[in-house]
């Protein structure tokens, strides 16, 4: 163990602001899922986005649910995921009734592999799902020209990305309905709740209606199918604007963290650290780094010491196709049925402490401990000052 401060993976940063607009939300009343804070949340996140439409959720997970459900999504229809995200993304397809398909992804972005997509795409697929990973978009451009020609939807699971551009425009506006998470842990935070965000006008009503229990909004108590109540309350909501106003310091913030690690790592040939491609525009919402062969090995091992040295840190999502209720689902790589890459990063794969209330010296101590670490010379009592 260390005596040195420990550095967690990903704190939210909570001011004065944030206090000032929970405690006015609450002085007013308004602490269900009626009020000024609910409307000034969703018109100033569609700004953020350049949608026409945004309406707040309680949560990620049913934002991902809600945005099938509204698409007329069920039983007997596909939906083709990334292998490598977290689990809400398939668990919520299956929530809907779909099945999922696994699909590879990309060795240096992370996200959705369009090569993987496009053999996976079938007569069932009603949608194809990306996931910009830790705050890369994928690529939208060719998973966008192969669902136009397939007829199916793009729905961006957006919930580890806010703010991340694509040729300048906003993810979120870059399919026909994206989704948002603003857990603690995500780039913005409302405590827990979520977004979903699209042009399309008719789609935004269906959302309206199935979070709202169904109800229609020209009839008080007069419901025509089964919906739900996956409301964000004012309160959250009053989180939320403080977070969103700050949302451009937030991700500065973020690509600064970033960039000390590369400084200090960027040079390394025994791990790689997140890519921006030329285009993108990317939040680094976890700065990550996935370790070279010799390292791979021992991953847990090396994230054990890293954590006795007061650096947190978190492996990569465990790919869908190896947890043991989803892994009969298909799964298409480049070439074959497998999906090998998101194995190899899932396996391999570190996120390092990146907050947006971490400093400088935070973050390069950080990093020159998992360069001890790595350089085997770190015993777990000697963390790096
Ligand atoms: C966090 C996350 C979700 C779920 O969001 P919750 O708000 O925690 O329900 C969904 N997909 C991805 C990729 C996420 O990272």
């Amino acid at each position: 163990m260390t005596d040195l401060p420990f550095i967690p993976v990903a704190a939210p940063v909570i001011g004065e602001r944030e206090i000032a607009y929970v405690t006015d939300a609450v002085r007013s009343g308004w602490v269900s899922s009626i009020g000024p804070y609910i409307e000034r949340f969703e018109r100033d996140f569609a700004a953020l986005c350049g949608t026409r439409h945004a309406i707040a959720v309680a949560n990620g997970t049913v934002a991902l649910h809600l945005a099938f459900a509204a698409l007329g999504i069920g039983p007997g229809d596909e939906v083709i995921v990334p292998d490598l995200t977290f689990v809400a993304t398939a668990h919520a397809a299956l929530a809907a009734g779909a099945t999922p398909v696994f699909a590879d992804v990309e060795p240096d972005t992370w996200c959705l592999d369009p090569v993987a997509v496009e053999r996976a795409l079938g007569p069932k697929t009603r949608a194809i799902v990306p996931v910009h990973l830790y705050g890369h978009p994928a690529d939208m451009d060719a998973l966008g020209r192969l669902a136009s020609a397939a007829g199916v939807a793009l729905v961006e699971d957006a919930a580890e990305a806010h703010g991340a551009t694509l040729g300048g425009r906003v993810v979120g506006a870059l399919g026909r309905v994206a989704t948002f998470s603003f857990y603690g842990n995500k780039i913005l935070t409302t405590g827990e709740g979520g977004m979903v965000t699209t042009d399309d006008d008719a789609l935004a009503a269906r959302l309206r209606l199935l979070k709202d229990h169904g109800m229609r909004p020209e009839r008080r108590y007069f419901h025509t199918e089964l919906a739900w109540n996956y409301r964000m309350t004012n309160l959250q909501a009053a989180l939320g604007v403080a977070q969103l106003e700050q949302a451009a310091d937030f991700i500065a913030q973020k690509r600064r963290i970033f960039g000390w690690y590369r400084e200090e790592l960027g040079a390394r040939t025994d791990l790689e650290l997140n890519v921006e491609r030329p285009g993108a525009r990317n939040v680094y919402w976890m700065t990550s780094v996935v370790l070279g062969a010799r390292a791979a090995a021992s991953r847990d091992g090396v994230a054990a010491e890293l954590r006795a040295a007061g650096v947190d840190n978190r492996p990569f999502f465990v790919p869908m196709s190896e947890l043991p209720h989803l892994a009969h689902y298909r799964k298409v790589g480049r070439g074959a049925d497998d999906c090998p890459v998101a194995r190899r990063l899932g396996a391999r794969g570190l996120n390092l402490p990146s907050g947006c209330g971490l400093s400088e010296p935070d973050v390069r101590r950080a990093a020159r401990t998992l360069a001890r670490v790595l350089d085997g010379s770190a015993g777990s009592t000697r963390p790096v000052a």
